[in-house]
């Protein structure tokens, strides 16, 4: 199997952080260390507080005396304040570039890994989910990041606090000391308890967020069956459900409080009764008095703040960990060191005894194919007979178990994915098309291509009459997945969408909706003149389309169980000829009933 280029298997939440933070670690530092002066803030102001009222207190009888040494201290706390607004304003600039850039970085990174996958990848997992992926990493990094920024400052404040209470009194920074332990053990204890039910809370959310957009996407059946009440009553179970645990959730987090505000009381009621009858014993100054009033005050807030900061930290997390999962999947296809660009003279196709399965479900086991350059090849067979997964290995979506694929003599496992699809390009049954104007989704099959090049391949491809009777012509968006559009008009833009590529090698998944016969004419024509010259695969539906192919491979169960021309399996009297005597319409079956 392929390696992916990014380290995904051991990558752990901090060093996926890292990877993008280390481009702009001096601004990471700065942010920090600038946070760290709210410590000062909150220990350096009841200090000077204090020297200013033990001032006050020294000149009471003589006011005027004192402004020799008030105005060292009024210097002292207006140098205290500026330098404080100096550096959170500058962190905030600080922050207004880095986090910005990490979000963008981290999204950019997540979208190049999760683009690569193999269509087996988009198949197996949603892609709303993958989006939602990189929105919960990127917006759970930058709580993490300002949760740090909280928590780092909050430490700082009670350490300093305990170290200016040890200068007044060591009782006070003993008493400080227990009941900041007291209130971290409690905001511990409690922040498993706070994130699993966070946790639950969040499964509830997004299974109820799944329920709503599963609705929403069978729009036309609930208005087709008006079940618009069905679908309210269904909607509405889930979100009970989730409310209940969104107050499980919430009404934990307010317990905790509840106990901490106990704590609070408790210790600030101890710490300032000591406080007041040391004063009024004389054993502390007025002045330190409002000094352990107010630093314990700031403490308060700091801690509480950093109380707050845990769970949520631990919450972002626990998202931030299940985000990351979609880094841990290696992308199964991709380019081997010294792969070389795919040449393509002839356009001929070898299989070589390849084996492949899906998950435990072997679908073809030592298969050797081989189409000529410029042959026309028709794929028939039931459905699940394994056509799509044949033109799918030519294209390289899925890796081999065994064997190779070689186009004019070079293994495609061994060509950039790039120049292979470049040379070989498919046309899907119903085929999607993105939500922007049809020139970009025509330009869409090469990227260099000229205006007049698009024009001249959609004219081609009869869907110039189409696109210029609309008021915005070239201009106009298609809506959704092409939904403006209808499904013989989509078709011809992929049409025009390949023709445009160039490939030598073409795959046509023939359209089986009844097409009116004026577009079928249309489509039928535009498509002769896509494959003239080419090798072509054609999956095809239509009798019309066989009786034009040069050989018909018949499909049943993963093995191709009869070959040749329409003339030679008919004479056979086989799976074909059984296939075509079930006829319908023109179309051959796509299940034996
Ligand atoms: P056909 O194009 O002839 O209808 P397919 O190639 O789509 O057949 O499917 C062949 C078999 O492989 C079917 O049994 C189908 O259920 C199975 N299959 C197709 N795609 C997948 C997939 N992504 N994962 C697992 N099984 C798949």
């Amino acid at each position: 199997m392929e390696k992916s280029p990014y380290k995904t298997e051991s990558v752990t939440l901090f060093s996926f952080f890292w990877q993008f933070a280390r481009l702009q670690k001096w601004k990471f530092f700065l942010i920090f260390s600038l946070s760290l002066v709210w410590a000062l803030d909150a220990t350096l102001w009841p200090y000077l507080l204090r020297l200013i009222i033990d001032t006050f207190t020294h000149y009471d009888a003589n006011r005027f005396a004192a402004w020799s040494a008030l105005k060292w201290l009024l210097l002292a706390g207006f140098s205290l304040w500026v330098l404080v607004e100096f550096c959170f304003r500058t962190r905030d600039f600080l922050q207004a570039i880095a986090l910005p850039k990490l979000e963008a970085d981290i999204r950019m990174r997540m979208f190049d890994h999760i683009q690569h996958h193999s269509p087996k990848y988009f198949n197996e997992n949603f892609a709303g989910s993958l989006s939602n992926k990189i929105s919960d990493m990127t917006t759970q990094i930058t709580s993490i990041v300002q949760n740090v920024i909280l928590f780092i400052p909050a430490i700082a404040t009670c350490l300093l606090s305990i170290l200016f209470f040890i200068q007044v009194n060591g009782l006070f920074a003993l008493i400080l000391g227990g009941w900041i332990t007291v209130h971290f053990i409690i905001c511990f204890i409690c922040t498993k308890k706070c994130v699993d039910y966070s946790n639950i809370h969040g499964e509830a959310r997004s299974t109820l967020v799944g329920k709503i957009v599963d609705s929403f996407t069978n729009n036309f059946a609930v208005n087709l069956f008006f079940r618009f009440r069905f679908e309210k009553e269904r909607i509405a179970h889930f979100q009970k459900e989730e409310q209940d645990k969104n107050y499980q959730s919430k009404r934990y987090i307010a317990w905790m409080f509840t106990i901490l505000s106990i704590v609070f009381i408790v210790g600030g009621v101890v710490l300032n009764g000591f406080m007041i009858f040391y004063w009024m014993k004389g054993g502390i100054s007025t002045g330190e008095a409002i000094q352990i009033f107010n630093t314990s005050w700031n403490v308060t807030l700091v801690i509480w703040f950093a109380g707050e900061v845990i769970p949520q930290f631990y919450q972002s997390v626990g998202i931030a960990n299940q985000a990351l999962t979609v880094m841990h999947a290696p992308q199964d296809v991709l380019n081997i060191p010294q792969a070389q660009s795919l040449v393509v003279n002839k356009g001929e196709i070898i299989f070589e005894n390849v084996s492949f399965q899906y998950g435990d479900k072997m679908l073809f086991a030592n298969k050797d194919v081989f189409i000529r350059g410029g042959e026309k090849v028709g794929l028939v067979g039931y459905s699940g007979a394994g056509k799509s997964t044949f033109v799918n290995l030519i294209l390289r979506f899925y890796p081999l178990a065994h064997g190779r694929i070689l186009i004019d003599g070079q293994n495609i496992a061994h060509v950039t994915l790039d120049s292979l699809r470049k040379q070989v390009t498919l046309i899907p049954q119903d085929p999607l098309l993105f939500h922007r104007s049809l020139e970009d989704n025509i330009h869409y099959g090469r990227l260099e291509a000229s205006q007049e090049e698009v024009r001249e391949v959609a004219t081609y491809a009869h869907c110039d009459e189409f696109i210029r009777k609309r008021p915005q012509g070239y201009a106009s968006l298609v809506g959704e997945r092409g939904t403006k559009l209808s499904g013989g008009e989509r078709q011809r833009i992929a049409i025009a969408r390949a023709m445009l590529t160039g490939a030598s090698i073409l795959i046509l998944d023939e359209a089986t909706s009844a097409l009116d016969s004026v577009t079928e004419n249309y489509i039928q024509e535009s498509l002769e003149r896509l494959m003239q010259n080419r090798t072509s695969l054609v999956i095809a539906h239509r009798l019309s389309t066989l009786a034009k192919m040069d050989r018909i491979l018949v499909f049943h169960q993963g093995k191709i169980v009869e070959e040749g021309n329409h003339l030679e399996l008919m004479s056979e009297g086989g799976h074909y000829a059984q296939m075509w005597q079930m006829q319908a319409g023109g179309f051959l079956p796509d299940t034996p009933e």
